[in-house]
Parts: structure tokens; C-alpha cells; sequence
């Protein structure tokens, strides 16, 4: 009989499709972790924050929750949060992790840009990687994103908000600088997706001309950005929960 944690601190599980990134469009079920500390200055998940807030629920019941949201259609699970890497809450994500990957989930772990975890990082299908741009206000460490590029390849992508073209070209900075680390320490490295996410703020409406503005200037510098706009915002509204 194995050992199982106590509780998970859960903010929500539910099913949606997939809303921004290399996988936009595909249905999965999100677990939701509640916590925290970054602290981003354009976070659209502020009610994640608070580690003593959300549910504590056991290990069974998150999977049942997972089971009822995916049924026999899917077993792709998107583990969120908050901060899933934030050491309060590491020990509950991998224990979960574990347990889905021997029932046969896929798994993507969304980070924040602002930790690399090995332990996890192997233990999951796919990680989707922030680099924090100026409008944050939190920094990513771009050697980060090397490493990830040498250790992880073809596992993962890395995602930026862009709210404004001084975070466009703090990523052409950041991207420039991964590409001569790489250049230098690790030649065979593969190409890996990063993708260019304009900036939708709650109580924003649909912000045509940011996105437009970010594929123009994808389009003049052609360093090989996807710009991918957060769907679920699109259609339901910037402040929509559980989409
Ligand atoms: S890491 Fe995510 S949940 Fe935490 S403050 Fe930043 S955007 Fe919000």
C-alpha cells in the first residue's frame, strides 16, 4: 500500500477546450491548483493566489473529477494552477501525476516561467513554459529556456504575453540570447515552438489591434514566432471562468 498525501489544495477541475498555445482547440480536462507567490501584474487568475483558499480535496476525489470531466472520450489532463511548480504545492502535483500517467492520462504542466523542475518535467507528456515579458513585471531567466531546449526537446513550447512592443522585443531579446547559448554550448539543438500570446486583460474586449500589431511585426521579423490569441477569451469574454 503506497503512501498518499493528505489533500490537494484545488481551485477548480473541469473540461474545456484547450485556449491558447500549440495546443489551442483540443478538449482536455484542467486541474486547477490554488497558490500563488509570482505575482504577475497582468494575472487573469488573481482567485489562484491565495494558498488558503480554494478546496482540499483527496486524491480520490480528484480523480473522480478528472474520470466524470474526461469520460471514456479523453484521458488529456492540463495541470494549472496558480503556480503547480510553487514547492507548497509540488509534492500534490507530482503524487497526481504519477497516478494519472500509470492510468494512461497525456499530461502538459503549465510553469511559470520561474522554475525548472526535473522530477516533473520527465514525469509529464508536455511542458508549456511562460517567458515573463516587461508588462509582467516578473522576469524569466532565459538560460531557463536553454536548458529546457537541450534537456526536453520536442516536449515542450514556450509562451509570452505580449501586451505592447516593448515586450515584443524584450522576447526577440530573450529569443536572441537562447539562440547564442545554444549556438555556443549545444549546435544540434532542435528548433522548438514559441509562441507570441497578445495580451487580453480582464475587462478588455476583444483587442483587435494589439493582435493584429503583434502578427505584423511577426510577419516583418520572421524569426519563426507563432502568434496563437487566447481563444476562450474570444468567445466568452476576457473574464469567463471554467472555458
Ligand atoms: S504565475 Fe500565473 S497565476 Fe501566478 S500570478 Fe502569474 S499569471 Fe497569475
Amino acid at each position: 500500500m503506497g503512501f498518499f498525501l493528505s489533500f490537494f489544495a484545488i481551485n477548480a477541475i473541469y473540461q474545456a477546450s484547450e485556449g491558447e498555445g500549440v495546443h489551442i482547440g483540443t478538449p482536455q480536462v484542467f486541474v486547477r491548483f490554488q497558490g500563488c507567490a509570482i505575482g504577475c501584474f497582468n494575472c487573469d487568475s488573481i482567485d489562484t493566489w491565495d494558498f488558503n483558499t480554494g478546496e482540499r480535496l483527496s486524491l480520490e476525489q480528484v480523480l473522480t473529477q478528472v474520470i466524470q470531466q474526461g469520460g471514456d472520450r479523453f484521458k488529456r489532463v492540463s495541470i494549472t494552477g496558480g503556480d503547480p511548480l510553487h514547492p507548497k504545492l509540488l509534492p500534490q502535483v507530482l503524487e497526481l501525476t504519477k497516478v494519472l500517467k500509470r492510468k494512461g492520462y497525456w499530461i502538459n504542466i503549465e510553469a511559470a516561467g520561474t522554475r525548472v523542475v526535473d522530477e516533473l518535467f520527465d514525469a509529464v507528456d508536455y511542458i508549456s513554459f511562460d517567458y515573463k515579458t516587461p508588462s509582467t513585471k516578473v522576469r524569466t531567466n532565459p538560460a531557463l529556456i536553454a536548458k529546457l531546449a537541450v534537456q526536453f526537446a520536442d516536449k515542450f513550447q514556450v509562451k509570452s504575453v505580449i501586451e505592447n512592443r516593448l515586450d515584443y522585443d524584450d522576447t526577440v531579446k530573450a529569443f536572441g540570447f537562447v539562440e547564442e547559448m545554444l549556438s555556443k554550448d549545444a549546435p544540434s539543438t532542435k528548433k522548438f515552438p514559441w509562441v507570441l500570446t497578445p495580451a487580453f486583460n480582464l475587462g478588455e474586449s476583444m483587442p483587435l489591434n494589439r493582435v493584429l500589431d503583434v502578427i505584423s511585426w511577426n510577419e516583418n521579423d520572421a524569426l519563426g514566432f507563432r502568434v496563437i490569441t487566447q481563444q476562450h477569451k474570444i468567445l466568452h469574454g476576457s473574464e469567463k471562468k471554467k472555458v
